[in-house]
Formats: structure tokens, C-alpha cells, sequence
């Protein structure tokens, strides 16, 4: 059963055509990460998800509804959320903090720090939460990012390449977070440049090139298609 699917999905910007017919499934409860150049149109795509951009034509449809007019805060109410690159950690505040800003308004007093508690070692984090968040390392401040985008128990969680900066350890401990998530139930669709991280968590593939579905597969396939790698000759990798 998809939770998400894109039907013949455009956008241009001016005579550009950044995302050009794409059809996209996203099943549930799979791992699905989205690949592609620089410029190939992946972080275009993220925002007509979230409805941060509204497209030119095609549709948008999340759990069979159709959510392409929604504004973001009613994607996220039904259900989705996004972890964005740049920490929006409120970094003078402690990590528990933090971590309690997400969840209030939305969980009964008595259960509260329970649920922080929960969040705070579903991410490795509960050494950490008396902390100042500005004070954590740079991985330790996108796993709280990470807490705080899954504080609410959304069925899919779109994440912006998630281990950006990191270390190799660090990148390898982010795609733990992942796959314990995934084990929850929830759905994840991770647009990454790391190949290390697509090879430890993905179970699809989907490659973006000038805007459109290039290739889609496992991380075996994706990895073996010559034509795939052509694409990226020329890239520089970080
Ligand atoms: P990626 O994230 O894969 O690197 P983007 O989606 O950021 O690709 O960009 C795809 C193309 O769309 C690029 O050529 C970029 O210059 C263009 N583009 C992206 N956003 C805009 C915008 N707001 N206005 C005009 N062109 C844009
Ligand atoms: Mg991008």
C-alpha cells in the first residue's frame, strides 16, 4: 500500500523545468532514499512535498487523499514531518528543553517526561539532556533534530540529508536512528548525498536526473547500473 504517490508532478521555474513529469511511489514502512547530481531537482521535489512550493500540474496523494493544495501544517497534522539540514534546535535551552517544546500542547502532563525520556534514548541522547543544545556536536544536534521532527508519531518522515557534516561513525550511528524508526512503523524518505548512509538504511532507490525518475531500485541495482554512474562523473563528493 504507498503512502505517498506523485502523479505526472511539474514545477517550472520560468522556462526551467525542475521537475518534469515524475511519478513517484512511496510505500509504507520502507526506507526510500532519493539521489541525484547537484541540480537534478531533489530538494524541489522535498519542498512540493511538504507544499513549500505548489506545482505547475500534477497531483499529490498521501494515504489515497489528495494533498496537493494543503498547506504544510496540514501535512503535517495528517501525518508527515521533516527534518531540514540546518539545526532549528533552540540552542540556549537544554536538550531535554528541546526536546519538551516539541511534545507540549500535545501529550497529557502526567506522561510527558516519560515521553522525553523515550525520545531522548531512542536517539542516543540521554547523557546529553541537561546539556546545552548549542554546546552538542554537530551530530548530536541533528539526532535532537531528529527527536524533535518524530516527537509527534508522524507515519512519514522526510529527512534532508541527514548526515551532512558528519563523520563516517556519526553517519553510521544516524543510520541506526533510521532503520529503529523504520522498526517503529514509520515510513522514511532520506534525500542523501552519502553513499555510505543509502547503503546501510535503503531499501529503494530513487535516482533524480534534470528533473526526472532516472533509475529506481535496490542499492544493488542502483549501484551496478553503469548508467547511473555516468551521471555522476564529473560530481565532487564531500
Ligand atoms: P538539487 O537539490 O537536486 O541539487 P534543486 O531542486 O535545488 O536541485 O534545483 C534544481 C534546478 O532548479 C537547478 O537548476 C536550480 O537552479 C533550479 N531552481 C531551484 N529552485 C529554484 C527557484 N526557486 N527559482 C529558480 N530556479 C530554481
Ligand atoms: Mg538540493
Amino acid at each position: 500500500m504507498p503512502l505517498l504517490v506523485t502523479e505526472g508532478l511539474n514545477k517550472h521555474f520560468g522556462g526551467l523545468h525542475v521537475t518534469a513529469n515524475v511519478n513517484f511511489t512511496l510505500d509504507e514502512g520502507d526506507i526510500h532514499c532519493l539521489i541525484g547530481p547537484n541540480g537534478a531537482g531533489k530538494s524541489t521535489f522535498f519542498r512540493l512535498l511538504l507544499g513549500e512550493y505548489a506545482p505547475s500540474s500534477g497531483r499529490i496523494l498521501f494515504d489515497g487523499q489528495d494533498i496537493t493544495t494543503l498547506k504544510p501544517f496540514e501535512r503535517i497534522r495528517r501525518g508527515m514531518s521533516v527534518k531540514f539540514q540546518v539545526p532549528g534546535i533552540f540552542r540556549s535551552l537544554s536538550v531535554r528543553q528541546n526536546v519538551e517544546i516539541a511534545l507540549q500542547d500535545h501529550i497529557a502532563r502526567g506522561s510527558l517526561a516519560d515521553e522525553i525520556d523515550r525520545l531522548l534514548a531512542f536517539v542516543g541522547l540521554t547523557d546529553a539532556a541537561t546539556q546545552e543544545a548549542g554546546n552538542l556536536s554537530h551530530g548530536q544536534k541533528q539526532w535532537l533534530e531528529i527527536g524533535m521532527a518524530i516527537a509527534l508519531k508522524p507515519r512519514l518522515l522526510l529527512l534532508d540529508e541527514p548526515t551532512a557534516g558528519m563523520s563516517l561513525e556519526e553517519t553510521h550511528k544516524t543510520g541506526e536512528i533510521v532503520q529503529s524508526l523504520q522498526a517503529e512503523g514509520m515510513t522514511i524518505l532520506a534525500v542523501e548525498h552519502d553513499m555510505n548512509f543509502v547503503r546501510q538504511v535503503a531499501r529503494k532507490v530513487t535516482v533524480l536526473h534534470v528533473g526526472r525518475i532516472f533509475a529506481q531500485g535496490s542499492i544493488e541495482e542502483i549501484m551496478a547500473d553503469e548508467r547511473v554512474a555516468a551521471i555522476y562523473l564529473g560530481e565532487v563528493h564531500a
